[in-house]
């Protein structure tokens, strides 16, 4: 990681929870948060990747709170989250931000050869338990004063494109559930949206484009100031928007 975000933005006392924390975009903006002064809930699937995250804040030493939740979106049920959402109303009362970042690339190819069963994988881990996820902390949101709910999407999830198969059709899925509940929430405190990060050098960016020059890249450091506004109050009354870094 090169830089951290440099923003006005406050996050002071906010308890924010991100999923993929251990890597990629999910590890810089829970790096950029905790700096801005957020207790971050790290959920991933590699508590080594999580314990680094861990320990970068602590290396802050600006007070904030961090904590880990190890959890494989792949195999979560419902149940997994409702706990989660109990502990969290314990431990903090409630929830100001939420960022579902996890998510799986799968193997890009032409849509006649779509593995089925990978397909599977990739709609639960992007979509399914994005939406087990969110609803279950629906509660712990609302008795926020001001909740915020990050979608992570792509470029993919509004323009089709070849051999993005199971990628794409689950990022337009994702979309589609940010739209529905910002919807339903238009009226009230709870803000609902969207971002685009765009090419970041990460390593499922890697994996889709093997042979590409990487230092042309942005770094996962450099697309976190969307996120830092859409959790901080900066942002109230921003809603069903989605935000290309
Ligand atoms: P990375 O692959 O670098 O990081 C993904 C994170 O999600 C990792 O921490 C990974 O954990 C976690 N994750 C994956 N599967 C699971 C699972 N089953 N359970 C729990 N955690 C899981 O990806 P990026 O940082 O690049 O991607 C972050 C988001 O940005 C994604 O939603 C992606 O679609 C989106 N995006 C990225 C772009 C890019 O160019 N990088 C462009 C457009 C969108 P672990 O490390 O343990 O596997």
């Amino acid at each position: 990681m090169t830089s951290l975000a440099n923003t006005a933005y406050d996050l002071t006392n906010k308890t924010i929870l991100i999923t993929g924390a251990g890597d990629g975009i999910g590890e810089a903006v829970a790096l950029a948060a905790a700096k801005q002064g957020a207790n971050i809930i790290l959920l991933g699937r590699t508590v080594a990747k999580l314990e680094r995250t861990y320990d970068d804040i602590l290396a802050l030493n600006n007070g904030t709170q961090p904590s880990i939740v190890p959890l494989d979106l792949q195999g979560a049920t419902p149940d997994h989250y409702q706990q989660l959402g109990q502990t969290i109303s314990e431990q903090y009362g409630h929830l100001d931000g939420l960022v579902n970042n996890a998510a799986m690339l799968g193997t890009l190819s032409p849509f006649s050869a779509i593995d089925l069963e990978e397909y599977q994988q990739v709609m639960q881990v992007n979509v399914h338990a994005q939406l087990y996820l969110t609803q279950a902390l629906l509660p712990v949101l609302l008795k926020a004063p001001n909740p915020s709910v990050i979608f992570t999407s792509s470029t993919v999830g509004h323009e089709g494109r070849a051999l993005w198969g199971s990628y794409s059709i689950s990022k337009f899925a994702l979309e589609g559930m940010a739209q529905v509940l910002a919807d339903e929430y238009k009226h009230k405190h709870l803000r609902v949206n969207v971002i685009n990060p765009g090419a970041t050098r990460t390593a499922m960016r890697a994996k889709a484009y093997p042979a590409e020059n990487t230092a042309l890249l942005k770094a996962p450091a450099d697309v976190v100031d969307n996120f830092l506004f859409l959790l901080a109050n900066d942002s109230i009354g921003t809603t069903k928007q989605r935000l290309d870094c």
